[in-house]
């Protein structure tokens, strides 16, 4: 992963290598227009920023990518399991903003599918043959409850893709470094049916430094994805102020940095 420009923003590009059917990557904080503690490249749509705001900083993220607003599609994220699928071309996408779900996937081109995090792990994936693409935004909850897998199975079920061809990137989130978690995390991992001891390092009494990117890295695998085909950004989004949002360190005033995905024209 690298910085690269696109438009008016800098964004940490992830490259599939050989492969040209889609385009993604990371924002950072950088180059939008809100405001203090949102400053500046809020894409959040759920937080108390002005939302004319939020709309400039989505505005430029889609006319970086050569699309209108419109194609820029994210959800009501409710750190669940729920995954839209949208298999169709439609008039308009703002719709969307207000399903309750937490994964996309596309076969549709010129779209851009986007997941809003300030700490939760965003996890882009592309099937460069069958020619499709998911965003998943995978917290605690949705990596306890296996997302990024079940959107994986979404993509064999719904498109026939082969998980061996899936090119996958996992990026920035809160680092082991500063995640401390109690017993509700661990029941729910253990519920789930993940090893406890492959993500999470004892660090006090009833307390764990909960690692995500090696839960969710786990989870891919385990899904069939292959480890060369897998990106992982391994930055800390607190531990990086001058460069992302993250929710803990702000103590929930912050804005939201978004992992997107979009297939381009064949
Ligand atoms: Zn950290």
């Amino acid at each position: 992963m690298q910085m690269k420009r696109a438009g008016r923003i800098h964004y940490i590009a992830v490259d599939f290598p050989g492969i040209e059917c889609s385009t993604q990557g990371f924002t950072t904080r950088h180059e939008g227009v809100s405001r203090p503690p949102y400053n500046s490249l809020n894409l959040g749509t759920n937080t108390l920023d002005q939302q004319f705001n939020v709309e400039g900083n989505r505005s430029l993220l889609a006319s970086a990518f050569g699309v209108n607003q419109d194609a820029l599609v994210t959800l009501r994220q409710v750190h669940g399991n729920d995954i839209l699928v949208i298999d169709e071309p439609n008039e308009d996408y703002s719709h969307f903003l207000s399903l309750e779900s937490d994964a996309i996937i596309t076969n549709q081109p010129n779209l851009i599918i986007g997941v809003c995090v300030a700490d939760c792990v965003p996890i882009l994936l592309c099937d460069p043959e069958k020619r499709v693409i998911a965003a998943v935004h995978a917290g605690w909850q949705g990596t306890a409850g296996k997302l990024v897998s079940k959107t994986v199975e979404g993509m064999k079920s719904e498109f026939g893709c082969n998980p061996k061809k899936i090119m996958a990137a996992i990026g920035p989130c809160i680092g082991k470094c500063c995640y401390e978690v109690d017993t509700p995390v661990k029941q729910a991992f253990v519920k789930g049916g993940i090893v406890w001891d492959s993500c999470a390092e004892p660090s006090g009494e009833g307390k764990w430094q909960l690692d995500m990117v090696a839960a969710n890295l786990d989870l891919l695998l385990l899904a069939g994805v292959e480890t060369d085909a897998i990106n992982v950004s391994g930055a800390c989004v607190c531990c990086h102020r001058e460069l992302f949002f993250s929710y803990r360190r702000d103590k929930g005033e912050t804005g939201r940095q978004m992992g997107f995905i979009m297939l381009t024209t064949p």
